[in-house]
């Protein structure tokens, strides 16, 4: 799972995003609303955490040009007004959700898992499944009846995001942008490596589950009898 913290507030946005790093999610943050707005509607994040007062751009007009854009992403506001006019207008704009700081973290740990499930991305609490193979998201286990196996942090966003596609081809631009992120070097053959490794985990595993490569695309997950 992909985050985007958008806070113009440097040590707040840090230790969020330290916060969420912690508990399985990969965090980026923006410290201005025009760049979280940009950042906000690429398609690769699956929840933003939102400011009101930013620089650029406020929370609100970010929020509703999202919106106004077709953008269906889960946004929990989060900010120090605590005005129930504030609030409304936050809903108002299409917020989700609006906390108020200082907040207490396994709140906003809640929130998030709430708004992930509404979304339809985790399938129960913290795991995610295909075929024979479920993942879990706290401790990045890998695990096929009895076995199981630990994945590095981008094994297991590679991974996850294999799984939560299923059989539909991911292609390695999604790959890079979504495990790797925007501005990151990385190539298509870094995608291969980690691929080849999952392969090895998977084999180890015994899974029916394969990661099937469709050439000159991508890969989607298969299950082999
Ligand atoms: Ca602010």
């Amino acid at each position: 799972m992909r985050l985007l913290i958008v806070e113009d507030e440097v040590r707040l946005a840090a230790t969020l995003a330290d916060l969420l790093r912690r508990h399985g999610y990969t965090a980026d943050i923006c410290h201005n609303g025009i760049d979280g707005r940009d950042n906000a509607a690429s398609g690769i994040y699956d929840l933003v955490i939102l400011d009101a007062m930013l620089p650029g751009m406020d929370g609100f007009s970010l929020l509703r040009h999202l919106r106004d854009n077709g953008s269906t992403l889960p946004v929990l506001m989060l900010t120090a007004r605590s005005d129930v006019a504030d609030r409304v207008r936050g809903l108002d704009c299409g917020a989700d959700y609006y906390l108020t700081k200082p907040f207490e973290p396994e709140e906003l740990l809640a929130c998030i898992r709430s708004l992930l499930r509404r979304k339809g991305e985790i399938r129960s609490e913290d795991t995610v499944t295909f075929g024979d193979l479920c993942l879990e998201q706290g401790t990045f286990m890998l695990t096929c009846g009895e076995r199981s196996v630990r994945l590095s942090r981008r094994e297991y966003d590679l991974m996850e995001l294999l799984i939560r596609n299923g059989k539909m081809i991911v292609t390695k631009e999604q790959i890079l942008l979504k495990v790797w992120g925007y501005d990151s070097d990385a190539e298509d053959n870094n995608v291969e490596v980690y691929v080849s490794f999952l392969r090895r985990k998977l084999s180890h595993l015994h899974s029916q589950v394969q990661i099937k490569t469709i050439r000159l695309v991508g890969y989607c997950l298969e299950v082999t009898e």
